[in-house]
């Protein structure tokens, strides 16, 4: 039952960490809600119950009721299970046939795995005999057609029709569009009023669009990306839409888990050690030198790179980068897995250069952390970057990114003043590799000269507050101005 002066907050997901992360957004469901919840706040986290959740993190994993779920001329099954983990509740939908596959994303018929976990969710409230949601947050477009369905086919449900939805876009680059073909046979939303609210204007459906359009609030992860998707060059074709409804648009810079975070007591890395006590640093540097079979040196400044490997992150720059880096007294470590062409090229160089280049083609969330804590300086020159997690992480292991000035890199580096010593990175505007490269070689330069100021950066940089604390109190005031 809902107590009274309690907001009630269903937070849908495909992915959240611990049970399951391929990149920021499994982050983010898996710290938000927790710094969300509090006695006025009753947050519980929604999503499929993916195969590639590893069983012993849902083993406890109450079966609550099992339904069907209706999607167009089709009547899917949906087991309901329910999991206390401290103190927050998760909900987990079971369809063995939409989420028992190999990967999370990029099925064949991911529109209709997704169009029936967003239908799932509406039908699973009904089931949860202890909660009723003021609001539905919605995250990214596996999660759009939350707001279309509410309004399509529950607002004639008793207790359906004061139901708020804020739709969130970690990266507006994943819109969710398909062909028409999938409005009829799959969502079964063709001829009814969300019909013209999906269709874009050159053909095909995109469910982003009509979020945007049935949400009560939509949000954006920093406040530099929030301005920037109203322009025609980061608006992935949604700007016109974005400046229309500006009015309910916002953004928030994300935090991290500063607990999973937190090289005094991460049980990832060589050794333990914090802002005021840098010398497990060294032990750390060592270690992922003598791991990536780099020359184990400690006055060689250490480049890391951890991210999925596309466009976004500004690979080509660092391509056009490399032979500079190659000819420098520096180390470049790489740990990711993405387009081929980039994974290739890495693999390429580190074969020429072994002792400088280490390249791991992988996703390894341990050993992520040993390449945060590890390396002197984190590399992300976005093209375009909703927040991004990874230059706030390096930051609290006290090294230093070198980013480009787009949307959270922007909000979130202090770029370093020679003049005055302050900072807690490095950055540049345009999308360049000269101005990417001129970065790289003040702060190597830096690292080698001036061990002192580059000291003092390190301890900037772990002291900033990158918890959930500011952004929780910003999601709090939309929530409260919704009920
Ligand atoms: P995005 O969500 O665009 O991929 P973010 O910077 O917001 O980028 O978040 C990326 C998250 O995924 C970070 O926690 C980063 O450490 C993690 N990550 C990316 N690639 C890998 C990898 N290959 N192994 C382990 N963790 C990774």
């Amino acid at each position: 039952m809902k107590k009274t002066g309690v907001i009630n907050v269903l937070f849908a997901s495909f992915e959240a960490a611990p049970f399951i992360k391929t990149g920021g957004l499994g982050d983010v469901a898996g710290s938000l809600p927790e710094a969300l919840r509090s006695k006025n706040l009753d947050i519980r986290v929604i999503m499929p119950k993916l195969s590639a959740i590893p069983e012993d993190l849902i083993k406890d994993a109450e079966f609550v009721e099992s339904y069907y779920v209706p999607l167009s001329w089709r009547n899917q099954y949906c087991g309901l299970f329910k999991l206390v983990k401290g103190k927050m509740t998760y909900y987990f939908l079971d369809n063995e046939f939409y989420f028992k596959r190999n990967r999370v994303y990029g099925e064949f018929d991911d529109a209709e795995r997704v169009g029936f976990f967003s239908k799932a969710v509406l039908e699973s409230i009904e089931h949860m005999d202890d909660f009723h949601p003021d609001i539905i947050h919605c995250n990214d477009w596996h999660t759009a057609l939350i707001p279309v369905f509410l309004h399509e086919h529950y607002m004639k449900v008793p207790g359906f029709d004061r139901i708020k939805t804020v739709y969130t876009t970690h990266n507006l680059k994943f819109q969710g569009q398909f062909s028409d073909f999938v409005l009829g046979n799959v969502l079964g939303l063709e001829g009814t009023s969300a019909d013209h609210q999906l269709r874009q204007k050159n053909g095909g459906i995109n469910f982003t669009q009509a979020a945007v359009r049935y949400a009560d609030r939509v949000t954006t992860v920093s406040r530099t990306y929030a301005e920037e998707i109203c322009g025609p060059y980061y608006g992935e074709g949604l700007d016109g839409l974005l400046r229309e409804y500006s009015g309910k648009l916002c953004g928030i810079v994300n935090g991290i888990d500063t607990k999973d975070w937190n090289p005094a007591r991460d049980r990832n890395i060589a050794k333990k050690y914090k802002a005021d006590d840098l010398s497990g640093k060294a032990a750390c540097k060592a270690a992922l030198q003598r791991e990536l079979g780099l020359e184990e040196n400690p006055d060689v400044p250490l480049l890391a790179i951890v991210s999925r490997l596309t466009e976004q992150k500004g690979f080509d720059l660092v391509l056009y980068d490399l032979p500079y880096i190659e000819g420098m007294n520096a180390q470049l470590a790489i740990l990711g897995t993405g387009e081929r062409k980039f994974e290739d090229a890495f693999r390429y160089h580190q074969g020429i250069h072994p002792d400088k280049i280490a390249v791991r083609l992988e996703f390894d969330e341990a050993l992520s952390h040993r390449f945060y804590a590890g390396s002197d300086i984190f590399v992300m020159p976005s093209r375009f970057e909703p927040c991004g997690l990874s230059q706030m992480i390096s930051m609290r292991y006290g090294t230093l990114p070198i980013v480009r000035e787009t949307g959270g890199l922007k909000d979130t580096v202090i770029p370093y003043n020679r003049y005055t010593g302050e900072g807690t990175g490095f950055s540049f505007s345009n999308y360049n590799g000269e101005e990417l490269m001129d970065k790289i070689r003040e702060a190597c330069a830096l690292y080698s000269d001036n061990r002192e100021a580059w000291q003092q950066l390190m301890r900037n940089a772990m002291s900033v507050d990158f918890s959930w604390k500011a952004a929780a109190k910003e999601y709090k005031k939309i929530y409260s101005s919704l009920v």
